[in-house]
């Protein structure tokens, strides 16, 4: 019989994070859907509030250097979990945390890694799929080599409830040689404002529009800026971009100052994954509309009525001047 384990590092405040909870919803599936067990496995600097969000056998390391992300400390508590739990499947979220070490856990374990999963099936043995070449093209991956890591993409599953797990703590080694990596604290790329939110409902994304020349043959830039964090704050929506308006900096003109390359959508930039998007003074052309791939509902706004979005790019495009209506929408919004 399969042993499927949920493998998942906990959050600062002791939670696991929405994409650990999809996560455990998509290790959950592969489990009922091949007969197998199902076990959790966490690590962290406490664990306890993590644990009422689970269900079942859930193996657990909790102690303060494991609080922090660090390839030695990480590496060892989930090659220790995975031993413990004896898994021929381990299913973890694909975070930047987890990323960096689970490939060496796999070797450790002479175990497969395949990451980027965003979809399984269970008929006839286990298939993920996942997404090559800027998702031009999906693969169908199986595997009879064990143990299996899979690394879970986020926005696929919904989140996990659990009914609270039973704990059987793992003991860890700790000697010198995890503990040469010391962790002084994060750097944010993003001046100021943190804009990327992955977990929101909604992709706001502005186009180079907001800072063109407007009816009145002015820019009003510092205007465009103000409106635009304004909505993020009220919305809690992440912010996109188009590639020519993050290329605008580069060409020293008068740009959002929160917006960098990291925000670019599309073609040679990020794909994210929202229920919603909205586009604003964004023209809608193909290589930044292939980036929407994973946008369930689709709205823009734009002054111009033949624009990309009106080329069945959007369920809904509302002619009209971005400027008014997300004046407007701030003012709703409260
Ligand atoms: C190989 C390659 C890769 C590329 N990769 C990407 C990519 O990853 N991402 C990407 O975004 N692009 C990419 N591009 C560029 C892409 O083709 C477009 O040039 C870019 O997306 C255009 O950006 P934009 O729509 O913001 O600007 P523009 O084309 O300048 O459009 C601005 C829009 O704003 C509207 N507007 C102006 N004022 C207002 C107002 N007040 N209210 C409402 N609307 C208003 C205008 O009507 C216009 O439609 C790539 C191109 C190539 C060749």
């Amino acid at each position: 019989m399969e042993k499927i384990l949920f493998l998942s590092h906990t959050e600062e405040n002791g939670h696991l994070s929405p994409h650990a909870l999809e996560t455990l919803t998509a290790a959950s599936r592969i489990a009922a859907g091949l007969g197998g067990e199902l076990l959790v496995g966490l690590y962290g600097g406490s664990t306890g509030d993590a644990v009422q969000q689970v269900s079942g056998k859930t193996y657990t390391i909790e102690e303060k250097i494991f609080a922090v992300s660090r390839y030695a400390t990480d590496a060892a508590a989930a090659e220790a979990i995975c031993r413990a739990a004896g898994a021929t499947i381990v299913v973890a979220p694909g975070t930047s945390r987890t990323m960096r070490y689970l490939s060496g856990v796999a070797a450790r374990l002479d175990g497969k890694v395949d990451t980027h999963i965003t979809g399984l099936s269970t008929e006839g043995g286990l298939m993920l799929h996942r997404w090559y070449y800027r998702q031009r093209m999906r693969a169908e991956i199986r595997r009879s080599d064990r143990p299996w890591f899979i690394a879970v993409e986020s926005g696929i599953f919904e989140k996990f409830v659990g009914t609270g797990g039973t704990v059987e703590s793992v003991s860890v080694v700790i000697d010198d040689k995890l503990l040469r990596t010391s962790v002084q604290g994060f750097k944010s790329p993003v001046t100021g404002e943190q804009t990327i939110r992955p977990d929101a409902d909604t992709l706001f994304v502005a186009g180079a529009g907001w800072t063109k020349k407007q009816a009145d043959g002015q820019t009003h830039t510092d205007n465009a800026a103000d409106l635009i964090l304004d909505f993020l704050k009220k919305s809690g929506a992440s912010l996109g971009s188009s590639k020519s308006l993050v290329d605008l900096k580069g060409e020293g003109q008068s740009v959002l100052p929160f917006m960098t390359h990291l925000n670019q959508v599309g073609q040679t930039g990020s794909t994210p994954r929202h229920p919603k998007g909205l586009a604003t003074c964004c023209h809608g052309e193909e290589p930044h509309v292939v980036g929407w791939r994973f946008i369930t509902e689709r709205r823009a706004i734009n002054l111009d009525p033949n624009c990309g979005w009106a080329q069945g790019k959007a369920d809904v495009l509302y002619v009209a001047d971005a400027f008014a209506v997300i004046e407007e929408i701030n003012k709703l919004l409260g």
